[in-house]
């Protein structure tokens, strides 16, 4: 009797429900494992720095089984295409996965799994990547939560310290030999124009580099509640697309922080860490409750919102290029690591909804495809809040002014000198709104406004007023 293992989004081998699944029907007498990957185009749609990242993990990955005596097949087409083809080259009985819950993964899941039943195949898929379910966090009437903080009691009261499931064996069974499997270099995910060029730099793919980050943040983690807004991203864990590919699990995290703190949620930077991984669980359960608000507002009011159809302006946020120092240091971040800093986050994504007064949707794709944690859940999440339209948003009103914000939380201007070494030479006063400074402290910086660096392509304060006056509209039409 032979089980596939279909990976997905769990490219680790610990805390692995399904394939520990496979190991005890092993011990009941089943004769192999085969783990398999097959990148199917259609669904869901992976942007290109996701993509560098999937190669890179899966080679990880691959390495890992390899040193276990099997072997990872790989295919490329339609998944159920692909596994009804597995089946009859191995004649496996058994299909096993781990969840995921876009709604794209979960359409294309039911359909196989319907079909696997009808078929006589065993097929079973286990909760992988999350600390809960999201149908089994509800409210008292049975309902889902849509705000964060009763999300967030309700999560802990229902445990979020259960025990990892331990890492797999040191051997596992042999793949037949020829059983074939494409090889990791012809599967497209490697972008054909080398934009990607840095990544490795700043990045480990795989469960070991997942491990070395947390193990590296661990002696910072106290102070994380006061060092997380640091925009220079020295106070973060960086976590976040091994979270995304599943190659380190939130169960894993908050136990090692259970067995290092008697009381993890009364130590404050433990406790915040902590309630970040249920944002990231809030993001995945709405998606799952909502899922058409990968697309459309969750706020029915926003749905005639007045957005600006301005691709000129697009463009210049997307490559960093719109005169706003904070802004354009963040966009070149993104573009040369694939990351930027949930703080900074917020700041371009308020920035281009409400002072570009741009739809969201066009800032949360330009992230699916430049992010290398881009994730569904998290992303529509981030954008809706950000935007005023998503569930414990923040209210539209409240525009960030990216000044203040450079002032507040890059109070030195290190990080935009790092991105913008155009500014580098400046003051932090001309640095932070160089449009303000005297010819004589731009002189000195040796900056030329529309030559060296951009004016600004909007004046803060006019399109300030502009979204709230677009916000008013849709208020009194409501
Ligand atoms: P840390 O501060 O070290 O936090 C640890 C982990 O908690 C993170 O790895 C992440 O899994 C989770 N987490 C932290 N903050 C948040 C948050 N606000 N929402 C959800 N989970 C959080 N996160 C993604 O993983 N993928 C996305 O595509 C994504 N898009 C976003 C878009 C916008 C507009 C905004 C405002 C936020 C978005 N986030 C997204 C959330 C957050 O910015 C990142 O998770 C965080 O910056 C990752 O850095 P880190 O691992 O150092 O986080």
């Amino acid at each position: 009797m032979t089980t596939i293992v279909w990976f997905r989004q769990d490219l680790r081998l610990s805390d692995h429900p399904a394939f520990s699944a496979a190991l005890d029907r092993l011990a009941e007498n089943a004769s192999r494992i085969i783990p398999v990957y097959i990148l199917d185009e259609g669904s869901p749609r992976l942007g290109g720095a996701a993509r560098w990242w999937l190669h890179h993990s899966l080679a990880g990955l691959q390495a890992d089984l390899a040193r276990r005596g099997s072997r990872l097949i790989l295919r490329h087409g339609d998944a159920e295409t692909e596994i009804a083809s597995l089946l009859q080259e191995t004649g496996a009985t058994a299909v096993y996965w781990n969840r995921r819950y876009d709604p794209e993964g979960i359409r294309q899941d039911q359909a196989i799994k319907s079909r696997l039943k009808e078929r006589g195949i065993d097929a079973q898929s286990f909760v992988g990547n999350y600390l809960h379910e999201p149908w089994q966090v509800l409210n008292r009437q049975g309902e889902p939560f849509r705000v964060f903080t009763p999300y967030w009691k309700a999560l802990v009261a229902a445990g979020i310290d259960d025990a990892p499931l331990p890492d797999l064996p040191d051997t596992l069974p042999p793949v037949p030999e020829n059983l074939a499997s494409a090889a990791l270099s012809a599967l497209p995910l490697l972008p054909a124009i080398p934009w990607d060029r840095a990544f490795p730099e700043y990045w480990q793919p795989g469960e070991q580099g997942a491990w070395a980050r947390f193990d590296a943040f661990l002696p910072r983690i106290e102070s994380y509640a006061d060092g997380r807004n640091a925009l220079d991203g020295t106070g973060v864990s960086r976590l976040s697309p091994h979270l995304r590919f599943g190659e380190i699990t939130p169960r894993q995290i908050s136990a090692a922080l259970f067995s290092r703190y008697p009381h993890p949620l009364e130590v404050p930077g433990v406790e915040h860490f902590l309630r970040e991984l249920g944002w990231r669980e809030f993001g995945n359960y709405l998606l799952f409750h909502e899922p058409q608000t990968v697309s459309e507002p969750l706020n029915p009011r926003f749905a005639d919102f007045p957005w600006r159809d301005a691709p000129d302006d697009l463009r210049a946020w997307q490559r960093g290029e719109t005169g706003i120092p904070v802004v354009d240091a963040a966009m070149r971040a993104l573009w040369t690591t694939g990351w930027m800093h949930n703080r900074a986050r917020m700041i371009v994504a308020s920035f281009l909804t409400k002072n570009l007064l741009l739809d969201w949707r066009l800032g949360a794709d330009w992230f699916m495809d430049t992010l290398v944690d881009a994730d569904p859940g998290s992303n529509t999440a981030g954008w809706q809040w950000t935007a005023g339209s998503g569930a414990d948003a923040a209210p539209y009103f409240r525009i960030f002014n990216p000044i203040l914000q450079a002032e507040k939380f890059d109070p030195d201007g290190r990080f935009i000198r790092q991105w913008l070494p155009e500014l580098a030479r400046a003051d932090t006063k001309t640095l932070f709104a160089p449009w303000q400074a005297s010819s004589n402290a731009l002189g000195r910086a040796g900056i030329r406004l529309g030559e060296t660096y951009p004016e600004p392509i909007v004046d803060l304060a006019g399109s300030r007023t502009r979204a709230l006056d677009a916000f008013a509209r849709i208020k009194s039409a409501a």
